[in-house]
C-alpha cells in the first residue's frame, strides 16, 4: 500500500483525509476513458504542485483550485469567501482567453501529457495581476520572484471541483515523502502531546540546527524538520543536495527518539509575512502544533532598490496577529547569531559587534566560500554539511549559459554568432549555435512570420537552449526575436545569471543596404508579409546585459564586447 491509500483511512480535524483522488479501481478505469475524449490542457509545473497538495489536504480546508469569490477575498483580506482565514490565491492560470466553458469538464495533463485529473469546470474569471502583487506580496517589482513569474501567466484562471485520477510519481527519498495522514500517523508513534515543525529552503546551518534544537526543547515535544522540495528561488540550492544535508543532518546530529524528517513538495511564493502563515497552516494539516518563525521567514532578499522586501520582523507579527484562528501555534525567534566570545549562538541584539558573527548570505556562501577561495567556517556550518555543498558546486566558468543575440534582419547577429562561438572554442569551451536561420529549415520547418508562428520559434529555440544551459553547456542563439515578452519568456527558461541578452543594434536603412539575402527587397514589394523593420514591429530590448551599435564598429570589436562581458561574468575562463 502506498502512502496515498493509507492516508485515506485517517481524517483529522483540520483536514488531512485524501480529497479528491479517485482510488477505487473501476471509477478510475472509469473516468480515465471519459477523460481521454474531453479537452485537456496542460499544467504548470507549480499548478501540478499545488494540484498535489490540494488533493492530499495539505492545503485544507481547500480541496481545489480558488473560485473567483475566493480569490478576491484572499487577496484582499487573506480569508475564503466562507470567512476561513487562507493568505495566499491557490488558482489555476489555464487560458489567455475565455475559450474553456462553463458547466463542462476538462481533463488536466502534466508536462508529460499524462492524464492528472478531471475539473468540471463552474467558474472562470480574470485574475488582477497588478492589485495580487501589491496586496499579497506587498510590490510590484520585477525582481521579487513571483511578481516576474506571474506576468506570463494566462490571464483566465478556472475553478470547480476537481476528481484526481493520479498524483504525481516520485523516483527518489520515497522514506520521506508522506502526505498529511501518513505523516500524522508516524507523529503520533512518537508518542508527544506536542509537534514543532521547522520550515526551510536552504541548506541546514548550525543557526537552523540551534533554532531546531532551542524549539524542541521549549515545547517538550517532537521536532518535525519539514523543508520544502517544491519550486523555490531559482538560485537556490537544488533540492537533491539539500535533502542529502539534511540527512546527515538528522542522521548525525538530531535525537531520532524525538526528531522526524519529512519533506513537502510546497512551489514556494516568498510572500514573507502571508507565506509565513500559509506556511503554519500547511504544518497544521501535517499534524504540528507549533511553527518556528524566526527572522525574515519566507524571503525573496532584496528588491531593486538593495533593499529587503520585507521588514525582519513582518512574518512574526502577522502569525502573531491571526494565531488565535490557524489552529497551530507560532513559536517566534529573535535573530540568532554566533557569539564569538561565549563559543556558541545568542540572540544577536545581545553580542557586542567585535564578538558577533551573523549568518552568512546565500550569495558569499556561493561567491567566496564555494568558489574554494575560503573554507566555510565551523561556527557557520558542520563539516559534513561544507563537504556536501563543496562537492556540488559546479564553477562558474563550468556553468551553463545562453547568449541571445536579437536585433533586426541584417543588423549582423549571425556573423557576431559566428565570430563568438570561435573566441569561446578557443578560450577552451565547446559552445553550440543555433541559428535563425538554420533552425526553420529543420527545428522550425513550416513555421510562417505571424507574431503566433514567430512566437513558438523564438520558444523552441529558447526550449532548446534551456536544456543545454540546464547541462551546464554554453549556446550561442541568433534570432530577430523581434517581441520583449517572448525574449522576457525565453530568460525566464534560464536560471538567473545565465540568460545573456545582446541587442544587435542598426539602423534600418544600413540593414537594408546590406541585404544579402534579398529579403527586404521582396518585403518591400510585398512578397514576403510581417517582415519586421517594414511591415512588422521590432520592439528594441529594454534592459539588454550587452548593448552593440554594428553601425560604427566593426564585427570583431562587437564579439569582443561579449566577450570581455563573458569573462567578467567569469563564464568564460580569462
Ligand atoms: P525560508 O526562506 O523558508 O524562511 P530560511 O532558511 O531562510 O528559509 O529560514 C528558515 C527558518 O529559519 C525561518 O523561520 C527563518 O526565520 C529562520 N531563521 C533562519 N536563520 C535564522 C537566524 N539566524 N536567526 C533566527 N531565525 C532564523
Ligand atoms: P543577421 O544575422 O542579423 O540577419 P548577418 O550577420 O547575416 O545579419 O548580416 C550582416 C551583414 O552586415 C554582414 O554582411 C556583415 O559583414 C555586415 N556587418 C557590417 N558591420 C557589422 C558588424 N559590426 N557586425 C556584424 N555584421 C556587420
Amino acid at each position: 500500500m502506498n502512502n496515498h491509500q493509507t492516508a485515506l483511512s485517517l481524517i483529522t480535524p483540520y483536514g488531512g483525509k485524501l480529497i479528491s483522488l479517485v482510488v477505487d479501481k473501476e471509477k478510475r478505469a472509469e473516468l480515465l476513458a471519459r477523460a481521454i475524449n474531453i479537452p485537456s490542457y496542460q499544467l504548470s509545473e507549480r499548478s501540478m504542485q499545488d494540484l498535489e497538495l490540494l488533493a492530499t489536504g495539505a492545503f485544507s480546508p481547500l480541496s481545489t483550485f480558488m473560485t473567483r469569490n475566493d480569490y478576491h477575498r484572499v487577496i484582499e483580506s487573506m480569508r475564503l469567501s466562507n470567512g476561513t482565514l487562507f493568505p495566499i490565491p491557490i488558482t489555476l492560470p489555464l487560458s489567455n482567453d475565455r475559450s474553456i466553458l462553463k458547466n463542462k469538464k476538462i481533463t488536466l495533463r502534466n508536462q508529460f501529457n499524462e492524464i492528472i485529473a478531471v475539473m468540471s469546470v463552474q467558474d472562470i474569471y480574470k485574475r488582477d495581476f497588478k492589485k495580487e502583487c501589491q496586496l499579497v506580496y506587498g510590490t510590484t517589482d520585477p525582481t521579487h520572484p513571483m511578481v516576474s513569474e506571474m506576468c506570463h501567466w494566462p490571464d483566465y484562471c478556472v475553478s470547480g471541483p476537481i476528481q484526481v485520477i493520479n498524483l504525481p510519481h516520485y523516483y527518489n527519498f520515497f522514506n520521506l515523502r508522506q502526505t498529511p495522514a501518513s505523516l500524522r500517523i508516524i507523529l503520533e508513534t512518537y508518542g508527544n502531546n506536542n509537534v514543532v515543525a521547522f520550515q526551510t529552503r536552504n541548506p541546514m546551518h548550525r543557526a537552523h540546527e540551534e533554532l531546531c534544537k532551542r524549539a524542541a526543547e521549549k515545547v517538550h515535544g517532537t521536532l518535525l524538520i519539514h523543508p520544502t522540495v517544491g519550486i523555490t528561488k531559482i538560485d537556490d540550492i537544488p533540492y537533491i543536495t539539500r535533502v542529502q544535508i539534511y540527512n546527515t543532518m538528522y542522521q548525525k546530529y538530531f535525537p531520532h527518539d524525538k526528531t522526524v524528517l519529512s519533506i513537502l513538495p510546497l512551489a514556494m511564493r516568498f510572500a514573507g509575512p502571508r507565506e509565513a502563515v500559509w506556511h503554519a497552516i500547511i504544518r497544521r494539516n501535517y499534524g504540528a502544533n507549533y511553527f518556528i518563525v524566526g527572522r525574515n521567514h519566507a524571503s525573496p532578499g532584496v528588491n531593486i532598490q538593495g533593499k529587503q522586501f520585507y521588514a525582519p520582523d513582518a512574518a512574526q507579527k502577522l502569525i502573531q496577529s491571526v494565531a488565535a484562528e490557524i489552529g497551530i501555534k507560532p513559536l517566534l525567534f529573535n535573530e540568532l547569531a554566533y557569539n564569538r566570545s561565549q563559543k556558541k549562538y545568542t540572540e544577536s541584539y545581545s553580542i557586542s559587534k567585535k564578538n558577533k558573527f551573523s549568518a552568512l548570505s546565500g550569495t558569499d556562501v556561493r561567491n567566496v566560500y564555494l568558489t574554494g577561495r575560503k573554507k566555510l567556517p565551523g561556527w557557520f556550518t558542520r563539516p559534513e554539511v561544507a563537504k556536501i555543498l563543496a562537492d556540488s558546486y559546479i564553477p562558474l566558468h563550468k556553468k551553463g549559459f545562453c547568449v541571445w543575440l536579437t536585433g533586426l534582419p541584417c543588423a549582423g547577429k549571425s556573423t557576431i554568432a559566428v565570430l563568438l562561438q570561435n573566441l569561446i572554442q578557443e578560450s577552451g569551451r565547446e559552445v553550440s549555435l543555433l541559428d535563425g536561420d538554420v533552425v526553420r529549415t529543420h527545428l522550425s520547418k513550416g513555421l510562417g512570420y505571424s507574431k503566433e508562428d514567430r512566437d513558438t520559434n523564438v520558444l523552441r529555440i529558447g526550449f532548446v537552449a534551456s536544456e543545454i544551459v540546464h547541462h551546464s553547456g554554453a549556446v550561442i542563439c541568433a534570432a530577430i526575436s523581434p517581441y520583449e515578452q517572448t525574449r522576457q519568456q525565453v530568460r525566464y527558461f534560464m536560471p538567473h545569471g545565465s540568460f545573456i541578452l545582446v541587442y544587435v543594434d542598426c539602423p534600418l536603412a544600413t540593414c537594408e543596404a546590406r541585404d544579402t539575402k534579398g529579403y527586404y527587397q521582396n518585403a518591400r514589394s510585398n512578397k514576403i508579409k510581417h517582415f519586421t523593420g517594414i511591415n512588422d514591429a521590432y520592439e528594441p530590448p529594454l534592459i539588454p546585459e550587452v548593448h552593440l551599435h554594428t553601425l560604427d564598429k566593426t564585427p570583431q570589436e562587437c564579439t569582443d564586447m561579449i566577450f570581455n562581458h563573458l569573462k567578467m561574468c567569469g563564464l568564460v575562463a580569462k
